[in-house]
């Protein structure tokens, strides 16, 4: 059974089709990518996953349930995780405090103490415990990445929708998130979709599965590598 499955979901502004009738599906622990020049859709489509918008038409189930028109807040707590509806990160609280808040939103029951030590634990997994006592706007832009990751891996999602993560990163710090992800699959067994607009190189190191949105619609989907070779996606990148 698909952990996450769209049937033809479809959303409107005014007379534009941003997002049109995709069909889509994402199993437990898939690394997978959505790729598409700017304009494609891949924003609506994620902001249709993790509802910010209600869909037109269509169905999204998650983990069996219709979550079609259930609102943001209500899909976290099921596992489903964007990096920024968790509230934005508070600079002058320190990485760890910050960390400890992903872990207690979505997760009303956890105490402010069982939090902080969870925080603890992940910024481990992402390479930051050395930093958990800094302010957060001290960090670099690869370390508040990081903590972004850590905050989003401390709600215990069963996916993470990751928006544009590697964007303004060099690539060894684009390799150290890369491999962060992979861990994380490997380790925790979370499905990862990342949001890619240009057709970086980095997507090919990590997911399994590339989605390419054209014109609010699907243009093809498949093995990454071949689909980032197919003459198609070659020409909507040309602009042809
Ligand atoms: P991408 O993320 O691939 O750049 P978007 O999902 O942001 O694409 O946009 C898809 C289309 O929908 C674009 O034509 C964009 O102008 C339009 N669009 C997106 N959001 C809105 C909105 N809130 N109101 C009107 N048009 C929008």
């Amino acid at each position: 059974m698909a952990l996450l499955k769209l049937e033809g979901v479809t959303k409107r502004f005014g007379g534009l089709v941003a997002v049109d009738h995709v069909d889509l599906e994402v199993h437990e622990g898939e690394a997978i990518g959505i790729v598409g020049p700017n304009g494609s859709g891949k924003t609506t489509l994620y902001n249709l996953i993790s509802g910010v918008y209600i869909p037109d038409e269509g169905r999204i189930i998650f983990d069996g349930k219709d979550i079609t028109t259930l609102p943001a807040h209500a899909r976290t707590p099921l596992g489903l995780a964007r990096t920024f509806q968790i509230p934005r990160p508070f600079g002058s609280a320190t990485v760890r405090e910050n960390v400890a808040i992903g872990a207690m939103f979505g997760r009303a029951k956890l105490d402010v103490e069982s939090a902080l030590r969870e925080a603890d634990e992940y910024l481990k997994m992402v390479g930051i415990y050395e930093l958990r006592d800094k302010e957060a706007k001290l960090l670099t832009p690869l370390e508040k990445r990081l903590m972004e990751l850590a905050r989003a891996l401390a709600m215990k999602p069963k996916m993470l929708l990751l928006d544009e993560v590697m964007a303004g990163m060099n690539p060894s710090d684009v390799d150290r998130i890369i491999e962060l992800l992979k861990k994380v699959r490997r380790e925790e067994n979370i499905a990862v979709v990342s949001m890619v607009e240009h057709l970086m190189h980095a997507i090919t190191k990590f997911a399994e599965r590339v989605i390419v949105m054209h014109q609010g619609k699907k243009l093809i989907e498949g093995e990454t590598m071949q689909v980032l070779n197919d003459p198609k996606v070659i020409e909507v990148y040309l602009g042809k």
